[in-house]
């Protein structure tokens, strides 16, 4: 699998350029511009192609290396973090559940 620009923070699938804005297919989900910016400064270009599917059950995945997080909501393996975008990222951008 060729590398995606971003993991879904909600769901770990990758993202997929949907018009001009990054989208969870899956997840109905488009990535507002402001977050865009904000999480391809911090996770793209090193988002993992090869990164397996995570177990489901975490709220919040890794955008980079597609890992479950933890309360703190940062990435125990590259110390990414979204927890200053955890608001924007519940209020504004719901996610429909996956079944
Ligand atoms: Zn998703
Ligand atoms: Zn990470």
């Amino acid at each position: 699998m060729t590398a995606p620009e971003l993991f879904c923070p909600f769901c770990a699938a990758p993202m997929q350029r949907v018009g001009r804005e990054l989208t969870c297919v899956i997840g109905e989900m488009s990535l507002s511009r402001r977050l865009e910016t904000i999480l391809l400064e911090r996770f793209g270009g090193r988002a993992r192609g090869d990164a397996p599917q995570p177990a489901r059950g975490a709220a919040l995945y890794c955008p980079a290396c597609r890992a479950p997080l933890g309360e703190d909501l940062t990435c125990a393996a590259c110390a990414g973090t979204i927890r200053d975008l955890r608001f924007q990222l519940i209020e504004f951008h719901p996610h429909r559940q996956p079944e």
